[in-house]
């Protein structure tokens, strides 16, 4: 094992934890992202500065492009970011995959979720929206939905790539997510390369990324209210202000609310998103 953790004393305040590990390795691995190069070894756990970050990090690189399984998901779980991306100007473009039709019971479900995506994309600054048709519940992680998203990245060219964590708990986020990883599994190999980054909507998901949305907070309820039709069927403006909350648990103070990412690295994308998923909860033996 050539790298680990040294523990010279242990505590169950995380926000000290960092002080009371030493790094083995030379090189600072906390600062890359992705899979950690850490051996398993049962005799020795992992400290929370492996699987959590305890600062939060700059915006990645735009332009960026969120694939949203519903509509709603994109603020829910990372609105907040997309607001600090339009106040710093990082262009943003977003994809809702499925038309949403059984989100509740209302008629013209569709249309009324479409303007409220449309509503939303419009005070978050968001430059570009597609809603695609793909059935509410029913997203399949098809070749020909691997190939039409891996069109639609080529075709927009962004920076980052966004699309739900692997361990959310709606079949549609995790189809999304697979549907996604093997888009850009196919333009990895074409030599075009994305960052690729899942973000959190329903669930905690493993991060090594955290932004800081304090400053957002106030609007991110404001975005999160234009979804009349959603947060009649649940509390959703209160489960996400919770998450956002608890993602500030290894946080300096004056971070009041955070979200969640997970940026994987070039050698992930060789790997099947569910091999990466395993390799990182590997890291809570
Ligand atoms: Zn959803």
């Amino acid at each position: 094992m050539q790298h680990r953790w040294i523990a010279n004393l242990t505590t169950n305040q995380p926000s000290k934890a960092k002080l009371l590990y030493t790094w083995a390795s030379p090189s600072n691995a906390l600062k890359q992202p992705g899979v950690l190069p850490i051996s398993i070894d049962s005799t020795v756990l992992n400290p929370e500065p492996v699987l959590i970050p305890f600062e939060v990090s700059p915006l990645p690189t735009g332009p960026w492009l969120v694939f949203a399984p519903h509509a709603d998901d994109e603020t829910y779980g990372m609105g907040g970011s997309l607001l600090r991306a339009r106040a710093e100007g990082v262009e943003t473009h977003l994809i809702v995959l499925t038309d949403g039709a059984l989100g509740g019971d209302k008629e013209n479900l569709v249309e009324i979720r479409q303007r409220e995506v449309g509503e939303a994309a419009r005070l978050m600054g968001i430059a570009s929206l597609q809603c695609w048709p793909e059935a509410d519940r029913g997203l399949e992680h098809s070749e020909g939905l691997d190939v039409r998203i891996a069109a639609a990245i080529k075709e927009i060219g962004p920076a980052t790539v966004f699309f739900p964590g692997p361990l959310e708990l709606h079949p549609d986020h995790r189809a999304a997510a697979f549907a996604v990883w093997s888009a850009l599994q196919r333009l990895y190999q074409a030599g075009e390369r994305p960052q690729a980054i899942a973000y959190e909507i329903g669930v905690q998901n493993p991060v090594n990324l955290l932004l800081d949305v304090t400053a957002q907070k106030d609007q991110k309820e404001e975005v999160m209210a234009i979804y009349a039709s959603q947060n009649s069927e649940n509390n959703y403006q209160e489960l996400v202000l919770a998450l956002d909350k608890g993602r500030t648990f290894s946080l300096p103070p004056a971070v009041k609310f955070a979200e969640g990412f997970y940026l994987f690295n070039e050698a992930d994308l060789a790997l099947s998103l569910r091999e990466v998923t395993h390799k990182i909860i590997d890291l809570y033996q």
